[in-house]
């Protein structure tokens, strides 16, 4: 498409005055503010960073009596600049929510209801088990089918036994909520049991 100059100075004079249309702050908009600049007034904040990404948007946590009161993104922040995706808007709502849960759910085997239980013995029930499944697991050696190259030059396919010490028995998911320091820690964990399937919930 060709633009004449005089079409070039009618369009952009046209996107100026949307521009500026667009640009107005809406009652609604400056109410949500005012409301905001209310909750906000006297409240603790506290830095801290989106946990539902690997981007790691800064965000900046407002607290009174020990209650979170707003959450926004960090406009120091070099990741984010102060802006945050629909997910780590919501982040306030993790917090003031009545559906969180604060306390782990168990469902025994054969079980058709999820009861309420606590930290203490979910802890020791998972230990009990990582325990017993992997001393049922561990494999010290394994075989594998390789190429070997034979004196006359030809490669052919055999069986090779290798020291692997691992467990097939275990897998672990988890987590894009966290760091690169608890990343490194729950590695040396997983590995230190012999894990070799541990993935990660963003990739799924
Ligand atoms: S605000 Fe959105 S993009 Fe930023 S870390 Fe959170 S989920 Fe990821």
């Amino acid at each position: 498409m060709s633009l004449s100059r005089r079409d070039f100075l009618k369009l952009s004079g046209g996107t100026a005055v949307a521009g500026v249309i667009g640009a107005s702050v809406s009652p609604n908009a400056a109410a949500a503010d005012e409301e905001k600049e209310i909750r906000i007034k006297g409240a603790k904040v506290t830095n801290t960073i989106c946990p539902y990404c690997s981007v790691g948007c800064g965000i900046l946590v407002y607290t009174k009596d020990g209650k979170v009161v707003n959450a926004e993104g960090d406009p120091e922040h070099p990741t984010n600049e102060g802006t945050l995706c629909s997910k780590g808007a919501s982040l306030y709502q993790i917090i003031n929510n009545p559906l969180r849960l604060t306390k782990p759910k168990y469902r025994a085997s054969g079980a058709r209801e999820w009861k309420e239980v606590e930290w203490d013995w979910t802890l020791d029930e998972i230990a009990k088990k990582i325990k017993d499944t992997r001393e049922k697991t561990f494999k010290v050696n394994s075989k594998s089918k390789v190429k070997e190259k034979q004196p006359d030059g030809k490669e052919v396919e055999v069986e090779k036994e290798f020291v692997v010490n691992r467990t097939d028995g275990i897998a672990h998911v988890g987590s894009a909520a966290l760091d690169n320091e608890e990343c490194y820690m729950l590695q040396k964990l997983l590995r230190s049991w012999g894990l070799v399937y541990i993935e990660h919930q963003a990739r799924i």
